[in-house]
């Protein structure tokens, strides 16, 4: 099947992904798509964003070899930092993209959910810098439990919303964003922190986030002379995995590898590995893999690491995946704290705990990558876990 193509008119990647979503949305999902498309082609709108990405994002970021890793495990590994993006993490390009875009469209304000915080205070910092007014939802479970995250977003002059129904974490969050918006669609633009949702939000962060791979794939080349023989990224909804595939998906001879979170592991029922254990589903405006009960419900997920616990997966990683272009596996809780102590330990590294399910990943399957040219995403910095990282430590003892 051609890869280039897709996704088609109406937001098809084969046959996942499309636009479900109510009539009363249609108008500002019409909106988003066209400016997107224009933009696309926008010689000013580019050379705005890439100044940004540059002078404010710190763009673009090191591939580094990770040379004592790499001798202890006999692979020859390089780390794309997406840990020195300013705010921590690769969601500040995706989320600076769309609030830059929401400003094109003549919008005033920007809204957002978040689960632990990390789209939360992407999306703050990219208002605060554009000048938009911004909101974020968050169930009010999650507020307790990341409580400087949200300090954080209060001081960068977002106003965060609790809510205080169902499980009160992220679903119900997306659920209250999208009340928000259909009532004010006018104004208002929902900055989406992952590709996932409607047509066009996966193929719009897909672009927004091609900027590692476009990247990556030019600093292997000067460095090897080659192409790496694998490229490994953490896949929560899937927006730094696609980001960094993207440039690599025509050169076959490259193994494309996602890495989701297996929790406590997958017989023990409590992970959020949607491939190993799901099914296909439509959930929050997409066909795709999803964890669901037998009533097509969509299940609770377990991970150590709040950014890839969730209960679908971008529809682009189910295509890349029916088509065999990419494989997807998962790292247990253990070994992702596995991945971050010893990154910590040999490279002076602390990754954030999702990127570490693509760091412990690598070296439970050493054996398999021995003397292999790999690049791993590390999707993010782990400022945000050491403290719970040093309770589970505890508790272990
Ligand atoms: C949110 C997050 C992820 C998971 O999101 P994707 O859309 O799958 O990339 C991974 N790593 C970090 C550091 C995050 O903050």
């Amino acid at each position: 099947m051609k890869y280039k193509n897709i996704p088609d008119q109406n937001g098809y990647f084969g046959d996942f992904g499309g636009c479900f979503v109510s009539e009363t949305l249609m108008p500002a999902i019409e909106e988003l798509k066209e400016t997107f498309v224009k933009m696309r082609k926008d010689k000013k709108f580019q050379n705005e964003l890439k100044s940004y990405l540059k002078n404010y994002v710190g763009r673009p970021t090191p591939l580094y070899f990770a040379e004592k890793l790499s001798k202890k495990f006999q692979f020859k590994l390089y780390l794309k930092r997406e840990d020195l993006c300013h705010t921590g993490a690769h969601k500040i390009n995706n989320a600076l993209a769309q609030v830059l875009l929401a400003k094109k469209m003549g919008k005033t304000r920007v809204i957002a959910e978040t689960g632990a915080g990390q789209h939360g205070v992407a999306t703050a910092t990219a208002a605060s810098l554009l000048g938009l007014k911004c909101r974020v939802y968050m169930g009010t479970e999650d507020m307790r439990r990341q409580s400087l995250n949200v300090f954080r977003m209060q001081l960068l002059g977002t106003e965060v919303i609790g809510i205080d129904s169902g499980s009160k974490t992220l679903k119900d969050a997306i659920n209250e964003a999208f009340r928000d918006w259909v009532t004010h669609v006018k104004d208002t633009h929902y900055v989406l922190g992952t590709a996932f949702g409607a047509h066009p939000y996966p193929y719009m962060v897909r672009e927004f986030m091609s900027v590692i791979g476009t990247e990556a794939y030019k600093q292997i080349k000067k460095a090897e002379k080659r192409l790496p023989d694998a490229v490994i990224a953490c896949v929560g909804g899937g927006s730094n995995a696609i980001g960094i595939f993207s440039s690599f998906i025509k050169d076959k001879k490259v193994r494309l590898i996602g890495v989701e979170a297996g929790g406590k592991g997958i017989e023990s029922g409590l992970h959020a590995a949607r491939f190993a254990g799901g099914r296909v589903g439509v959930f929050q405006g997409t066909k795709s893999y999803l964890l669901q009960d037998e009533n097509g419900q969509a299940l609770t997920t377990h991970s150590v690491s709040a950014g890839l616990d969730y209960a679908s997966v971008g529809p682009e990683h189910s295509f890349l995946r029916e088509i065999k272009r990419a494989s997807y596996s998962y790292a247990t809780d253990e070994e992702a704290l596995n991945g971050f102590s010893t990154l910590a330990k040999e490279e002076g590294i602390i990754p954030a705990l999702e990127s570490s399910h693509a760091v412990g990943y690598l070296i439970s399957h050493a054996e398999e990558f021995k003397n292999q040219l790999i690049i791993l995403n590390l999707s993010g910095r782990g400022d945000k876990d050491v403290i719970q990282v040093k309770e589970i430590m505890e508790n272990m003892q």
